[in-house]
């Protein structure tokens, strides 16, 4: 993409009451538009970078056999009030219309997905089923100041599955801990799972998936040398004490987010709505139930916590809303935008993601928004570089800088 064409452009100052990191470099730059407190309406950059984040999050989830449907946002309030939630639940939004009829606002969506399985899953041929969405979810959030990390509106990948066995579960439920793994790692993330308490759903075991951030909520203690993790909340321990499970060294305190969790939700929503199914004896059965949810909103204000530097955002290359960012050096010698251009049209034609500065500014003005917009590699053309007969390439995460011929980019953009 042309960026004189972009419509969004970079601000020096982000808006006086955004207090949180993410938040004010993705205003800066131009990803995403304050609507109010925990409210973003997300541009062209940031609806790239959430597509893309969307996008491993589909990929491993069907990877493990989860059917992506779309539910309602707008729920009745019926079956809200048949399991207890319509006033047991403090963040759901409530609406009234003005017929008197009441509705929810989509908080989580167990209410809406067990009656969906109950239509279908008659039979223990029908299950095990695990369906997922990825959407908008509403909360009556007291504190939103965090940024995208914790809003009123925000995009979550939420999926429920439905199993015959406790063991069919707990099989399943450690393949869903894989993927998730796996998706942070793609996102560059390193994640560590918590046994959870369980919150309000259950007494039953679950994880929380954390990654360590100053702009986290959540105090954990982790090991260095094993996989231990806990929250502080839960944990029976505390910080210097020896590690609980492999005892090589002493646990460290830390902030992190919350970037996803596992439930093992039993029963109780098929109670609820009389979702049973036969067994092969012909008996009645509830089937159990597990939820896993990630916020994908929160998933990219974290990246951007986890990699920014003093200039600006650093995006992981399978999340960056471009893989390049070719700066055209504005000069008087027109071969100069004859190269950028011929550039352009062969990267963009092999398949690289490229936006292009083809604005009329100043150079340092073109660098200093490309170090805040973040994407992976900065490819310059000038009359300096057209001379060499070679592009300068830096990297934006080291600021490694790099000479390569248009054979050798494309080389390695394209491996
Ligand atoms: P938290 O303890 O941070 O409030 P939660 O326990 O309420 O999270 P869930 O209800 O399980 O979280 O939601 C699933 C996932 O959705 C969370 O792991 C998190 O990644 C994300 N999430 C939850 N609340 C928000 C929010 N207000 N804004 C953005 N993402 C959220
Ligand atoms: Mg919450």
């Amino acid at each position: 993409m042309r960026q004189s064409q972009l419509f969004t452009k970079t601000r020096r100052e982000a808006p006086s009451d955004e207090v949180s990191k993410n938040a004010q470099l993705l205003i800066r730059a131009g990803y995403v538009h304050k609507e109010m407190a925990g409210v973003y309406s997300y541009l062209p950059l940031g609806r790239r970078v959430l597509t893309k984040i969307e996008n491993i999050i589909r990929a491993e989830m069907d990877k493990i056999g989860g059917q992506e449907l779309r539910m309602a946002t707008l729920h009745p309030s019926e079956p809200w009030k048949q399991t207890g939630a319509w006033d047991g639940v403090d963040v759901l939004f409530k609406i009234q219309s003005r017929t008197e009829k009441e509705y929810a606002l989509g908080q989580s969506e167990e209410e809406i997905v067990t009656p969906i399985a109950q239509q279908y899953a008659h039979s223990y041929k029908d299950l095990p089923i695990a369906l997922y969405q990825i959407g908008q979810k509403y909360r009556d959030e007291l504190r939103a100041k965090s940024g995208i990390m914790r809003g009123r509106e925000f995009g979550m990948k939420d999926m429920y599955s439905f199993h015959t066995t406790q063991d069919d579960f707990d099989r399943y439920y450690e393949i869903v801990k894989e993927a998730y793994f796996k998706i942070y790692k793609r996102c560059n993330l390193d994640a560590k799972a918590t046994e959870a308490s369980g919150g309000s759903f259950s007494e039953k075991i679950s994880y929380e998936f954390m990654v360590l951030t100053d702009a986290g909520e959540d105090d954990i203690l982790y090991c260095d040398k094993c996989d231990y993790c806990a929250n502080v909340e839960v944990a029976k321990n505390a910080e210097g004490d020896a590690c609980p499970k492999c005892g090589q060294t002493k646990l460290q305190k830390a902030k992190a987010v919350e970037a996803g969790n596992v439930f093992d939700l039993g029963q109780k929503y098929p109670k609820a709505f009389g979702f049973t199914y036969k067994a092969e004896d012909g008996s009645d059965h509830y089937p159990i139930v597990g939820c896993y949810g990630m916020g994908t909103t929160r998933l990219m204000g974290t990246i951007v916590e986890v990699f920014a530097d003093a200039k600006g955002i650093v995006w992981p290359e399978e999340v960056a809303p471009f893989r390049v960012h070719l700066i055209e050096i504005t000069s008087d010698n027109a071969d100069v935008h004859t190269e950028a251009a011929e550039l352009y049209r062969e990267l963009t034609s092999a398949g690289v993601e490229v936006l292009w500065d083809d604005r009329d500014a100043r150079a340092g003005e073109k660098f200093a928004d490309s170090d805040l917009i973040g994407i992976p590699l900065r490819i310059v053309v000038s009359e300096k570089t057209l001379a060499a007969g070679k592009f300068e390439c830096v990297e934006r995460v080291s600021g490694k800088v790099e000479h390569k011929s248009l054979s050798e980019l494309i080389g390695r953009l394209t491996s």
